[in-house]
């Protein structure tokens, strides 16, 4: 019984399911999930003292390693002076200006609270721009939990959604059309059938939500052509890959310009933030200047563009994401090469200080047909296993992994000898059942 378990019997009490969030449930692994208490650069404690190598980075903020003496002597010296007033402060404009300066596609940009709060915003302001209704999102693709992005295909590709939670209404997801992520045929043939009714279309430019996905070269400059033809809103939920892949985001690493970014995670280095920019003449919508209403008492908080304006000092500073690539690099290929050498077939994929790992022969993961078929029982091995040796991996086989900039090779190498250890004892059980199976 550890100290772990009584907490989370304390907080299923009080909290439904334990959690504020489901993932962090460990209800894709089995088992339950740890308390922490500190974070220190790239090392979690746990309640019980035990220390482990972070590579969920609170889902993909921490970009600069935990409690960065960066930030926290920004935020320290901010908070003295109040959390928040509701009126403007010269910091939002200063958040605002360093992400148009950065990142291609923006040109104006309102801060909201959550990924969220964002990208359900970002779907309004398309459909009043384009005083269209219906959306067209990407099965496997996350944009948080608004009602019109909780929507699954219906049966065959054709059909409109359906609700992927209860609690949606159906005549809300008639109105999201989902396609195929990196098969652009899908999305041209729900355009030849909507095509005058899709006010957009909404992608992570690199799939994130399902293990880690590139996208296929045509697909992203694909889906430019087709908004451009159907003059639809191309939305690029980069939540996760801005600032997390490059310094312009995934739009600015392929090059292909969004008229709308959804921004989140490590614009607001921790504290709950999320944005939503693009075209001033879509951006120009909103309320007050235009008809399309969006509103928040915390948006814009003092403190969390503080810790925003802080993170975007690190990312910024020369070489930060050469050194940040090529450390998660050498992680995967250590990790590939283990797993193959002890005859578990595995793939990687890592971009910026983004990875994907999946236990699979194929050796290209493209759709999210592929990213189910991988084993997941084998994941659930790989990943108790390493948590057992320090390592803390997302507890769940569908979720990208992060290093940041306080990973060093020392961790990297560290890594390495555990997933060793864990692998040959995979491997051992695997060859084991197998015998078992030989002596019937
Ligand atoms: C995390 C995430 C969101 C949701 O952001 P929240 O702040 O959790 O609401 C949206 N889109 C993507 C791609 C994400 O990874």
């Amino acid at each position: 019984m550890g100290h772990s378990h009584d907490l989370f019997a304390q907080a299923k009490r009080y909290i439904p399911g334990g959690v504020n969030s489901p993932v962090r449930s460990f209800q894709s692994v089995g088992g339950e999930p740890l308390f922490f208490k500190s974070g220190q650069g790239a090392y979690l404690v746990d309640e019980q003292d035990k220390r482990y190598i972070d590579y969920v980075g609170s889902w993909g903020p921490m970009i600069a390693g935990h409690a960065h003496p960066h930030i926290i002597e920004a935020v320290t010296h901010r908070i003295k002076h109040g959390l928040s007033f509701g009126a403007p402060t010269r910091l939002e404009t200063q958040l605002a200006e360093k992400i148009c300066q950065l990142m291609p596609a923006i040109e104006q940009i309102r801060m909201v609270n959550s990924g969220t709060e964002a990208s359900m915003s970002a779907i309004r302001l398309a459909r009043g721009f384009t005083k269209r209704n219906k959306i067209l999102k990407f099965a496997g693709c996350y944009h948080g939990h608004a009602d019109s992005l909780l929507v699954q295909a219906g049966s065959g590709a054709l059909t409109l959604g359906i609700p992927s939670s209860a609690g949606v209404p159906a005549r809300i997801a008639e109105d999201t059309l989902v396609a195929e992520f990196n098969q652009l045929a899908t999305v041209k043939a729900l355009f030849a059938l909507h095509g005058e009714d899709i006010a957009a279309v909404i992608v992570e430019p690199i799939a994130g939500n399902m293990n880690c996905i590139l996208p296929q070269p045509r697909f992203l400059a694909g889906l430019r052509e087709l908004c451009n033809h159907y003059q639809s809103v191309l939305i690029f939920d980069e939540v996760m890959t801005g600032f997390r892949v490059a310094l312009g985001g995934a739009q600015g690493y392929f090059d292909i310009k969004p008229d709308l970014t959804i921004l989140g995670k490590i614009i607001g280095g921790g504290m709950p933030v999320g944005a939503l920019g693009g075209r001033s003449d879509i951006m120009q919508c909103l309320a007050p200047e235009g008809p399309v209403y969006q509103a928040g008492t915390l948006s814009g908080n003092p403190i969390a563009m503080t810790a925003g304006l802080a993170t975007l000092d690190l990312v910024t500073a020369p070489g930060f994401y050469k050194t940040l690539t090529h450390l998660t690099e050498q992680l995967m290929s250590g990790l590939k090469q283990l797993a193959k050498q002890a005859g578990i077939a595995c793939h990687t994929v890592s971009i910026g200080g983004m990875f994907g790992l999946f236990f699979t022969e194929a050796s290209t993961v493209a759709t999210f047909e592929q990213v189910k078929q991988c084993n997941i029982p084998l994941f659930k091995q790989f990943f108790h296993g390493m948590l057992q040796e320090g390592v803390y991996f997302a507890p769940s086989a569908f979720e990208a992994g992060f290093v940041s900039a306080a990973h060093s090779e020392k961790e990297v190498a560290y890594t390495l000898q555990a997933a060793s250890k864990v692998f040959s004892t995979i491997s051992a059980s695997i060859t084991c059942s197998s015998q078992e199976i030989h002596c019937n």
